[in-house]
Protein backbone atom coordinates (compact mmCIF):
# COMPACT_ATOMS: atom_id res chain seq x y z
CA UNK A 1 0.00 0.00 0.00
CA UNK A 2 1.36 3.66 -0.75
CA UNK A 3 1.70 5.75 2.11
CA UNK A 4 0.01 9.12 2.60
CA UNK A 5 1.84 12.67 3.20
CA UNK A 6 0.23 14.85 5.89
CA UNK A 7 0.98 18.31 5.98
CA UNK A 8 -0.20 20.15 8.97
CA UNK A 9 -0.05 23.98 9.04
CA UNK A 10 -2.48 27.32 10.20
CA UNK A 11 -3.58 27.43 13.30
CA UNK A 12 -4.10 23.12 13.17
CA UNK A 13 -0.45 22.89 15.31
CA UNK A 14 -1.12 26.67 16.91
CA UNK A 15 -0.66 25.13 21.08
CA UNK A 16 -1.17 21.46 22.37
CA UNK A 17 -4.60 20.90 22.61
CA UNK A 18 -4.49 21.51 18.31
CA UNK A 19 -1.58 19.12 18.41
CA UNK A 20 -3.16 16.59 20.13
CA UNK A 21 -5.89 16.48 17.62
CA UNK A 22 -3.46 16.46 14.31
CA UNK A 23 -1.68 13.23 16.68
CA UNK A 24 -5.29 11.57 16.02
CA UNK A 25 -5.55 12.10 12.94
CA UNK A 26 -2.03 10.80 11.97
CA UNK A 27 -2.62 7.83 13.87
CA UNK A 28 -6.26 6.88 12.89
CA UNK A 29 -5.07 5.54 9.34
CA UNK A 30 -2.12 3.34 9.27
CA UNK A 31 -1.22 4.86 5.85
CA UNK A 32 -0.62 7.93 7.16
CA UNK A 33 2.89 7.30 7.72
CA UNK A 34 4.96 10.91 6.90
CA UNK A 35 3.68 14.62 8.34
CA UNK A 36 5.20 17.37 7.22
CA UNK A 37 4.80 19.80 9.74
CA UNK A 38 4.72 23.98 10.32
CA UNK A 39 5.63 26.46 12.98
CA UNK A 40 3.10 27.21 15.69
CA UNK A 41 0.34 29.94 13.93
CA UNK A 42 -1.92 32.00 15.65
CA UNK A 43 -4.26 30.69 19.02
CA UNK A 44 -6.48 33.67 18.44
CA UNK A 45 -7.22 36.57 16.03
CA UNK A 46 -4.24 39.40 16.88
CA UNK A 47 -1.94 36.81 18.18
CA UNK A 48 1.36 36.18 16.69
CA UNK A 49 2.73 33.25 14.83
CA UNK A 50 5.79 31.57 15.70
CA UNK A 51 7.75 32.82 12.01
CA UNK A 52 6.72 36.02 12.38
CA UNK A 53 8.67 36.05 15.92
CA UNK A 54 11.32 34.59 15.02
CA UNK A 55 12.10 37.36 12.52
CA UNK A 56 11.63 39.19 14.88
CA UNK A 57 14.75 37.82 16.93
CA UNK A 58 16.69 37.63 14.18
CA UNK A 59 16.30 41.31 13.82
CA UNK A 60 17.06 41.74 17.50
CA UNK A 61 20.15 40.01 17.36
CA UNK A 62 21.48 41.69 14.29
CA UNK A 63 20.72 45.06 16.27
CA UNK A 64 21.54 44.08 19.93
CA UNK A 65 23.81 40.84 19.73
CA UNK A 66 21.42 38.62 20.89
CA UNK A 67 17.54 37.50 20.64
CA UNK A 68 17.02 37.04 24.32
CA UNK A 69 13.77 39.45 24.61
CA UNK A 70 11.99 38.00 21.92
CA UNK A 71 13.40 34.50 22.56
CA UNK A 72 11.66 34.10 25.67
CA UNK A 73 8.04 34.42 23.63
CA UNK A 74 9.08 31.58 21.64
CA UNK A 75 10.61 29.61 24.65
CA UNK A 76 7.22 30.28 26.22
CA UNK A 77 5.09 28.78 23.38
CA UNK A 78 6.86 25.43 23.14
CA UNK A 79 7.48 24.96 27.12
CA UNK A 80 3.60 25.37 27.21
CA UNK A 81 2.77 23.00 24.28
CA UNK A 82 5.29 20.33 25.84
CA UNK A 83 3.19 20.82 29.08
CA UNK A 84 0.00 20.53 27.15
CA UNK A 85 0.83 17.19 25.35
CA UNK A 86 2.21 16.40 29.08
CA UNK A 87 5.17 15.51 28.02
CA UNK A 88 7.64 15.77 31.31
CA UNK A 89 10.47 13.56 29.98
CA UNK A 90 11.13 15.76 27.04
CA UNK A 91 13.78 17.98 27.41
CA UNK A 92 12.70 20.95 25.61
CA UNK A 93 14.04 23.55 27.96
CA UNK A 94 17.45 22.15 26.21
CA UNK A 95 16.59 21.89 22.89
CA UNK A 96 15.88 25.56 22.98
CA UNK A 97 18.64 27.12 24.87
CA UNK A 98 20.65 25.09 21.94
CA UNK A 99 18.51 27.05 19.38
CA UNK A 100 18.76 30.55 20.72
CA UNK A 101 22.26 30.33 21.30
CA UNK A 102 22.55 28.85 17.28
CA UNK A 103 20.25 31.88 16.24
CA UNK A 104 22.87 34.81 18.19
CA UNK A 105 25.84 33.14 16.74
CA UNK A 106 24.54 32.43 12.89
CA UNK A 107 22.66 35.73 12.34
CA UNK A 108 20.89 34.33 8.97
CA UNK A 109 17.69 35.36 8.70
CA UNK A 110 16.72 32.01 7.08
CA UNK A 111 18.58 29.74 9.57
CA UNK A 112 16.25 31.94 12.51
CA UNK A 113 12.89 31.16 10.46
CA UNK A 114 13.36 27.86 9.93
CA UNK A 115 13.22 27.01 14.27
CA UNK A 116 9.33 27.22 14.61
CA UNK A 117 9.25 24.24 12.20
CA UNK A 118 12.44 22.29 13.66
CA UNK A 119 10.85 22.87 17.10
CA UNK A 120 7.35 21.79 15.85
CA UNK A 121 8.33 19.08 14.39
CA UNK A 122 11.09 17.65 17.35
CA UNK A 123 8.08 17.62 19.56
CA UNK A 124 5.55 16.12 17.75
CA UNK A 125 8.01 13.47 16.51
CA UNK A 126 8.18 12.73 21.11
CA UNK A 127 5.11 12.80 21.17
CA UNK A 128 3.98 10.64 18.58
CA UNK A 129 7.06 8.44 18.96
CA UNK A 130 8.14 8.66 15.19
CA UNK A 131 11.28 9.35 13.44
CA UNK A 132 12.43 13.21 13.30
CA UNK A 133 13.79 13.61 10.01
CA UNK A 134 15.30 17.04 9.49
CA UNK A 135 14.57 18.90 6.21
CA UNK A 136 18.50 19.72 6.35
CA UNK A 137 19.15 16.38 5.42
CA UNK A 138 16.71 15.70 2.63
CA UNK A 139 15.85 18.94 0.88
CA UNK A 140 18.97 20.37 -1.05
CA UNK A 141 18.85 23.63 -2.86
CA UNK A 142 20.96 24.05 -6.17
CA UNK A 143 22.96 27.45 -6.85
CA UNK A 144 20.27 29.14 -8.61
CA UNK A 145 18.18 28.25 -5.55
CA UNK A 146 15.52 25.95 -7.44
CA UNK A 147 15.00 22.60 -5.60
CA UNK A 148 17.96 19.89 -6.59
CA UNK A 149 15.61 17.34 -7.36
CA UNK A 150 17.85 14.25 -7.71
CA UNK A 151 19.71 15.17 -4.56
CA UNK A 152 16.67 15.68 -2.93
CA UNK A 153 14.44 12.80 -3.94
CA UNK A 154 17.75 10.11 -3.66
CA UNK A 155 18.06 11.22 -0.01
CA UNK A 156 14.66 11.44 1.07
CA UNK A 157 14.23 8.04 -0.05
CA UNK A 158 17.30 6.83 1.66
CA UNK A 159 15.88 8.86 4.85
CA UNK A 160 12.23 7.13 5.05
CA UNK A 161 13.08 3.71 3.28
CA UNK A 162 11.50 1.26 5.99
CA UNK A 163 10.49 4.04 8.05
CA UNK A 164 7.17 3.33 9.35
CA UNK A 165 6.32 6.92 10.73
CA UNK A 166 8.19 10.04 10.30
CA UNK A 167 7.95 14.01 11.41
CA UNK A 168 9.65 16.40 8.94
CA UNK A 169 9.76 20.10 9.40
CA UNK A 170 8.00 21.68 6.62
CA UNK A 171 9.72 25.30 4.75
CA UNK A 172 13.39 24.99 4.57
CA UNK A 173 16.42 22.41 3.44
CA UNK A 174 19.73 23.22 2.94
CA UNK A 175 21.44 25.74 0.48
CA UNK A 176 24.40 24.91 -1.74
CA UNK A 177 26.66 26.67 0.53
CA UNK A 178 25.36 23.82 3.07
CA UNK A 179 23.86 26.78 4.96
CA UNK A 180 19.65 26.52 5.79
CA UNK A 181 17.78 27.91 3.12
CA UNK A 182 14.00 28.57 4.07
CA UNK A 183 11.35 28.50 1.16
CA UNK A 184 9.20 31.71 0.73
CA UNK A 185 6.59 32.29 3.26
CA UNK A 186 3.89 29.44 3.72
CA UNK A 187 6.27 27.05 1.76
CA UNK A 188 5.77 24.18 4.19
CA UNK A 189 3.04 22.74 1.62
CA UNK A 190 5.94 23.02 -0.77
CA UNK A 191 8.14 20.34 1.27
CA UNK A 192 5.09 18.06 1.85
CA UNK A 193 4.33 18.08 -1.55
CA UNK A 194 8.40 16.89 -2.54
CA UNK A 195 7.80 14.58 0.68
CA UNK A 196 5.12 13.39 -1.21
CA UNK A 197 6.57 12.77 -4.80
CA UNK A 198 9.85 11.57 -2.83
CA UNK A 199 7.59 8.59 -1.73
CA UNK A 200 5.52 8.26 -4.44
CA UNK A 201 2.71 8.67 -2.20
CA UNK A 202 -1.40 7.36 -2.71
CA UNK A 203 -2.20 10.60 -1.46
CA UNK A 204 -1.10 14.34 -0.19
CA UNK A 205 -3.47 15.29 2.47
CA UNK A 206 -2.73 19.41 3.37
CA UNK A 207 -4.63 19.89 6.95
CA UNK A 208 -5.56 23.20 7.50
CA UNK A 209 -7.94 25.15 9.52
CA UNK A 210 -10.58 25.34 6.48
CA UNK A 211 -12.83 22.74 4.88
CA UNK A 212 -11.34 22.88 1.11
CA UNK A 213 -11.85 25.47 -1.42
CA UNK A 214 -14.59 27.81 -2.07
CA UNK A 215 -15.80 28.29 -5.34
CA UNK A 216 -15.20 32.05 -4.43
CA UNK A 217 -14.07 34.82 -2.19
CA UNK A 218 -16.24 34.60 1.02
CA UNK A 219 -15.39 38.12 1.36
CA UNK A 220 -17.54 38.96 -1.64
CA UNK A 221 -19.88 36.47 -1.91
CA UNK A 222 -21.65 35.10 1.57
CA UNK A 223 -20.92 31.39 2.21
CA UNK A 224 -20.16 30.39 -1.67
CA UNK A 225 -20.58 26.82 -2.14
CA UNK A 226 -17.52 24.58 -1.63
CA UNK A 227 -15.47 22.48 -4.69
CA UNK A 228 -15.39 19.41 -3.61
CA UNK A 229 -13.60 18.15 -6.61
CA UNK A 230 -10.86 20.12 -8.87
CA UNK A 231 -8.01 19.41 -11.45
CA UNK A 232 -4.51 20.60 -10.90
CA UNK A 233 -5.25 23.09 -13.93
CA UNK A 234 -7.76 24.78 -12.48
CA UNK A 235 -6.36 25.51 -9.32
CA UNK A 236 -3.51 26.70 -11.29
CA UNK A 237 -6.06 29.10 -12.92
CA UNK A 238 -7.64 30.17 -9.90
CA UNK A 239 -4.42 30.21 -7.48
CA UNK A 240 -2.98 32.18 -10.24
CA UNK A 241 -5.75 34.90 -10.25
CA UNK A 242 -5.61 35.16 -6.00
CA UNK A 243 -7.58 32.29 -4.62
CA UNK A 244 -4.85 31.09 -1.74
CA UNK A 245 -5.42 28.24 0.22
CA UNK A 246 -2.27 26.50 -0.62
CA UNK A 247 1.60 27.90 -1.76
CA UNK A 248 0.90 28.68 -5.55
CA UNK A 249 4.32 26.21 -6.39
CA UNK A 250 3.10 23.61 -3.95
CA UNK A 251 1.36 21.86 -6.95
CA UNK A 252 4.11 21.22 -9.32
CA UNK A 253 5.70 18.24 -7.17
CA UNK A 254 2.96 16.29 -6.89
CA UNK A 255 1.72 17.14 -10.21
CA UNK A 256 4.63 15.95 -11.42
CA UNK A 257 4.03 12.80 -9.85
CA UNK A 258 0.55 12.03 -10.44
CA UNK A 259 -0.33 12.16 -7.02
CA UNK A 260 -3.89 14.04 -5.66
CA UNK A 261 -3.74 16.52 -3.20
CA UNK A 262 -6.42 16.89 -0.72
CA UNK A 263 -7.40 19.65 1.74
CA UNK A 264 -8.80 18.69 4.68
CA UNK A 265 -9.76 20.59 8.20
CA UNK A 266 -8.13 20.10 11.24
CA UNK A 267 -10.98 20.71 13.05
CA UNK A 268 -13.59 19.04 11.11
CA UNK A 269 -12.08 16.01 9.91
CA UNK A 270 -15.25 14.50 8.89
CA UNK A 271 -15.97 17.48 6.10
CA UNK A 272 -14.77 15.97 2.49
CA UNK A 273 -12.58 18.85 2.20
CA UNK A 274 -11.38 19.54 -1.99
CA UNK A 275 -9.77 17.02 -3.57
CA UNK A 276 -7.21 17.75 -6.33
CA UNK A 277 -6.53 15.47 -9.06
CA UNK A 278 -4.28 15.33 -11.95
CA UNK A 279 -5.90 15.47 -15.52
CA UNK A 280 -5.51 11.65 -15.77
CA UNK A 281 -7.73 10.94 -12.64
CA UNK A 282 -9.81 13.82 -13.24
CA UNK A 283 -13.43 13.19 -15.14
CA UNK A 284 -15.84 16.19 -15.63
CA UNK A 285 -17.86 16.51 -12.47
CA UNK A 286 -21.11 17.75 -14.07
CA UNK A 287 -20.83 21.47 -13.20
CA UNK A 288 -19.88 24.04 -15.87
CA UNK A 289 -18.13 26.61 -13.75
CA UNK A 290 -15.58 24.83 -10.77
CA UNK A 291 -15.11 28.52 -9.28
CA UNK A 292 -14.40 32.17 -9.76
CA UNK A 293 -11.57 34.22 -8.51
CA UNK A 294 -9.98 37.82 -9.97
CA UNK A 295 -7.78 40.27 -8.80
CA UNK A 296 -7.55 44.40 -8.83
CA UNK A 297 -4.84 47.00 -9.94
CA UNK A 298 -3.97 45.98 -13.54
CA UNK A 299 -2.93 48.45 -16.71
CA UNK A 300 -4.24 47.48 -20.23
CA UNK A 301 -2.08 49.18 -23.10
CA UNK A 302 -4.11 49.04 -26.36
CA UNK A 303 -2.73 49.33 -29.60
CA UNK A 304 -4.09 49.73 -33.31
CA UNK A 305 -2.61 49.61 -36.09
CA UNK A 306 -3.80 48.93 -39.76
CA UNK A 307 -2.17 46.12 -41.28
CA UNK A 308 -0.92 44.68 -38.17
CA UNK A 309 -1.60 40.61 -39.05
CA UNK A 310 0.57 41.35 -42.28
CA UNK A 311 3.63 43.27 -40.33
CA UNK A 312 6.15 40.00 -39.09
CA UNK A 313 7.64 40.54 -35.64
CA UNK A 314 4.96 43.03 -34.73
CA UNK A 315 4.31 40.96 -31.52
CA UNK A 316 7.71 40.01 -30.71
CA UNK A 317 8.98 44.01 -31.25
CA UNK A 318 6.20 45.31 -28.99
CA UNK A 319 7.29 42.42 -26.08
CA UNK A 320 10.89 42.93 -26.70
CA UNK A 321 9.92 46.66 -25.42
CA UNK A 322 8.48 44.93 -22.26
CA UNK A 323 11.56 42.11 -21.61
CA UNK A 324 13.93 45.43 -21.95
CA UNK A 325 12.41 46.46 -18.96
CA UNK A 326 12.30 43.15 -16.99
CA UNK A 327 8.29 43.44 -16.81
CA UNK A 328 5.57 40.60 -16.92
CA UNK A 329 2.36 40.90 -19.08
CA UNK A 330 -0.52 38.80 -17.84
CA UNK A 331 -2.62 38.59 -21.09
CA UNK A 332 -2.35 39.56 -24.67
CA UNK A 333 -5.69 39.48 -26.05
CA UNK A 334 -5.36 40.79 -30.16
CA UNK A 335 -7.22 41.29 -33.19
CA UNK A 336 -6.37 42.05 -36.92
CA UNK A 337 -5.48 45.10 -36.11
CA UNK A 338 -5.16 45.20 -32.38
CA UNK A 339 -3.26 44.49 -29.48
CA UNK A 340 -3.28 44.72 -25.89
CA UNK A 341 -1.05 44.23 -22.92
CA UNK A 342 -2.41 43.75 -20.02
CA UNK A 343 -0.10 44.54 -17.26
CA UNK A 344 -0.22 44.40 -13.04
CA UNK A 345 -0.04 48.38 -12.10
CA UNK A 346 2.42 47.76 -9.28
CA UNK A 347 5.26 46.87 -12.19
CA UNK A 348 4.55 50.26 -13.58
CA UNK A 349 5.84 52.50 -10.90
CA UNK A 350 6.51 56.21 -11.46
CA UNK A 351 7.35 57.24 -15.31
CA UNK A 352 7.64 53.95 -16.44
CA UNK A 353 4.55 53.61 -18.49
CA UNK A 354 5.65 56.89 -20.43
CA UNK A 355 8.87 55.31 -20.94
CA UNK A 356 7.09 51.81 -22.25
CA UNK A 357 4.76 53.53 -24.30
CA UNK A 358 7.51 56.31 -26.10
CA UNK A 359 9.62 52.88 -26.61
CA UNK A 360 6.93 50.80 -28.39
CA UNK A 361 5.34 53.98 -30.53
CA UNK A 362 9.38 53.64 -31.61
CA UNK A 363 9.31 50.16 -31.71
CA UNK A 364 6.18 49.73 -34.26
CA UNK A 365 4.92 52.96 -35.08
CA UNK A 366 0.97 51.98 -34.06
CA UNK A 367 -1.57 54.48 -35.33
CA UNK A 368 -3.09 54.24 -31.98
CA UNK A 369 -1.80 53.91 -28.40
CA UNK A 370 -4.73 54.22 -25.63
CA UNK A 371 -4.01 53.04 -21.71
CA UNK A 372 -6.85 52.13 -19.52
CA UNK A 373 -5.94 52.29 -16.28
CA UNK A 374 -7.57 50.94 -12.37
CA UNK A 375 -8.59 47.42 -14.45
CA UNK A 376 -9.88 44.00 -12.39
CA UNK A 377 -9.87 41.26 -13.86
CA UNK A 378 -12.01 37.79 -13.24
CA UNK A 379 -11.47 34.67 -14.16
CA UNK A 380 -14.55 32.23 -14.29
CA UNK A 381 -12.63 28.80 -14.64
CA UNK A 382 -14.15 25.23 -15.26
CA UNK A 383 -13.65 22.03 -17.62
CA UNK A 384 -17.78 22.22 -17.93
CA UNK A 385 -17.20 25.11 -19.80
CA UNK A 386 -15.69 23.90 -23.26
CA UNK A 387 -18.62 21.47 -23.77
CA UNK A 388 -21.40 23.45 -22.46
CA UNK A 389 -23.02 25.27 -25.19
CA UNK A 390 -24.39 29.07 -24.29
CA UNK A 391 -21.57 29.46 -21.42
CA UNK A 392 -20.29 32.49 -22.24
CA UNK A 393 -23.82 33.66 -23.19
CA UNK A 394 -24.64 33.29 -19.33
CA UNK A 395 -21.91 35.17 -18.12
CA UNK A 396 -22.15 38.11 -20.76
CA UNK A 397 -25.95 38.24 -20.03
CA UNK A 398 -25.39 38.44 -16.26
CA UNK A 399 -22.48 41.66 -16.71
CA UNK A 400 -25.06 43.39 -18.48
CA UNK A 401 -27.88 42.73 -16.69
CA UNK A 402 -25.63 43.52 -13.55
CA UNK A 403 -24.63 47.11 -15.53
CA UNK A 404 -21.21 45.89 -15.98
CA UNK A 405 -19.14 47.24 -18.58
CA UNK A 406 -16.43 44.85 -19.96
CA UNK A 407 -13.40 46.31 -21.10
CA UNK A 408 -11.35 43.72 -22.30
CA UNK A 409 -12.42 39.75 -22.68
CA UNK A 410 -9.56 36.82 -23.01
CA UNK A 411 -10.93 33.14 -23.63
CA UNK A 412 -7.72 30.77 -22.54
CA UNK A 413 -6.39 28.58 -25.70
CA UNK A 414 -7.51 25.63 -23.27
CA UNK A 415 -11.52 27.08 -22.95
CA UNK A 416 -10.89 26.15 -18.77
CA UNK A 417 -10.97 30.10 -18.37
CA UNK A 418 -13.02 33.26 -19.23
CA UNK A 419 -11.37 36.70 -17.95
CA UNK A 420 -13.10 40.21 -17.74
CA UNK A 421 -11.69 43.07 -17.43
CA UNK A 422 -13.57 45.49 -15.86
CA UNK A 423 -13.29 48.78 -13.87
CA UNK A 424 -11.82 48.45 -10.33
CA UNK A 425 -14.86 49.55 -9.01
CA UNK A 426 -17.26 47.45 -10.21
CA UNK A 427 -14.88 43.87 -9.34
CA UNK A 428 -17.07 42.82 -6.44
CA UNK A 429 -20.06 43.48 -8.50
CA UNK A 430 -19.20 41.61 -11.35
CA UNK A 431 -18.39 38.65 -8.97
CA UNK A 432 -21.38 38.47 -7.57
CA UNK A 433 -22.93 38.58 -10.86
CA UNK A 434 -20.79 35.47 -12.35
CA UNK A 435 -21.69 33.80 -9.15
CA UNK A 436 -25.59 34.43 -9.02
CA UNK A 437 -25.39 33.12 -12.71
CA UNK A 438 -23.97 30.21 -12.26
CA UNK A 439 -24.14 29.18 -8.49
CA UNK A 440 -27.22 31.04 -7.88
CA UNK A 441 -30.78 28.86 -6.89
CA UNK A 442 -32.20 29.88 -10.57
CA UNK A 443 -29.24 28.25 -12.82
CA UNK A 444 -29.77 24.76 -11.48
N1 LIG B 1 6.09 29.00 8.99
C1 LIG B 1 6.32 29.49 7.67
C2 LIG B 1 5.49 30.75 7.44
O1 LIG B 1 4.86 31.24 8.35
C3 LIG B 1 6.09 28.47 6.62
C4 LIG B 1 4.72 27.83 6.60
O2 LIG B 1 3.92 28.07 7.49
O3 LIG B 1 4.44 27.10 5.66
O4 LIG B 1 5.51 31.27 6.36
Amino acid sequence: MKPIVCKFGGSSLADGTNILKVCEILKSDPNRKYAVVSAPGKRYSGDTKVTDLLYQCFREATEKGDCSETFAKIRKRFTSIVEELDMSGFHIAEILDETEKQIDEQRSADFTASRGEYLNARVIAAKLGWKFVDAKDIIFFDGSGALDEKRTYAEIAKHLDGCDGAVIPGFYGTGSDGKIKTFSRGGSDISGSIVARAVNAELYENWTDVSGFLTCDPRIVNSPEKIEVISFKELRELSYMGANVLHADSIFPVRKGDIPIKIKNTFRPQDPGTLILPSKQYVLQGNIVTGIAGKKDFTVIFLEKSMMNAEIGFARKVLSVLEAHKICFEHMPSGIDTLSLVIESKYLTEGVLDVLLKEIDEAVHPDYIRVLENIALVATVGHGMASNIGTSAKLFRALSEADINVRMIDQGSSELNIIVGIDNDDYEKCVRAVYHAFFGKKSK
